[in-house]
């Protein structure tokens, strides 16, 4: 399993100043940013105010026009191949690949990955999800929440200490949403860390540990939730989207 890894500090995630622009539309001003190790931070935002691009760039899938970022106190542009065994990562796209069934898909990040007893690996996750029914089933013929469940047993399939999730809960039904939730909250009993967008702000609230609210690719508010009622966060939420 991968140890906290890099770094002196407490933090999975240290952004100083990310920014990024597509052309004239600035979708990050200048976030600075701590994750706390050990916990669960949930990102909120209204649409368009920069989260999947956070993520994006923690996740190494995109660069920042500016910044300095660093996983698990590794340069994320720098270090990226060291970084890659730390993170595990759920974003808008599923990244499955549809001729493949569940298992295939696993399999093959698996050994990209080189995870240990991968068979039993990749069958212990099928089970965590509650996919093992359809192991040999192609991704293709899976339901949205299928898939969702798919690409979350792949992104903590190489036993990552990051989890970076976009959105998670997109599809989900409530018994997936539960397991989800298991995941979530056994990554944090290990003492590994999550990075989550959500818009569904109770549940966002009542997972995280952590909070931060983007507006307009800015950080405008970040907390640990248990300064907050739910009252208060909820006000705060409101106002974010104003
Ligand atoms: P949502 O809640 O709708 O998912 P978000 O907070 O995740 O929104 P982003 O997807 O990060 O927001 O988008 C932030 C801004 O950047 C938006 O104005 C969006 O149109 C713009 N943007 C994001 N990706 C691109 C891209 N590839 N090209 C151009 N503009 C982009």
């Amino acid at each position: 399993m991968n140890q906290a890894g890099g770094g002196a500090t407490g933090y999975a995630v240290e952004a100083r100043g990310v920014a990024k622009r597509f052309g004239r539309i600035t979708a990050l001003r200048s976030v600075d940013l701590d994750v706390p190790r050990g916990g669960v931070t949930a990102l909120f935002g209204h649409n368009g105010a920069g989260k999947t691009t956070f993520l994006r760039i923690a996740a190494g899938l995109m660069r920042p026009t500016s910044g300095e970022l660093k996983i698990a106190g590794l340069d994320a542009h720098k270090e990226a191949a060291a970084i890659r065994g730390h993170l595990g990562v759920v974003s808008h796209e599923l990244f499955l690949y549809g001729d493949l069934s569940a298992m295939e898909n696993l399999r093959f990040y698996g050994r990209l990955y080189q995870v240990d007893d991968l068979e039993a690996r990749c069958e212990e996750v099928l089970t965590r999800v509650d996919l093992i029914h359809r192991a040999n089933s192609r991704a293709r013929h899976f339901s949205r929440g299928m898939a969702q469940r798919l690409a979350i047993a792949r992104a903590f399939l190489h036993r990552p200490d990051i989890l970076l999730l976009d959105e998670p809960y997109t599809g989900l039904d409530q018994r997936s949403v539960a397991t989800l939730n298991e995941l979530i909250e056994g990554f944090r009993e290990a003492h590994h860390t999550v990075l989550l967008t959500t818009h569904d702000h109770h549940l966002g609230f009542t997972m995280a540990t952590d909070i931060a609210i983007l507006r307009r690719g800015e950080v405008i508010h970040h907390t640990p939730a248990a300064a907050l009622s739910r009252e208060e966060f909820d006000a705060l939420y409101e106002e974010s989207l104003q």
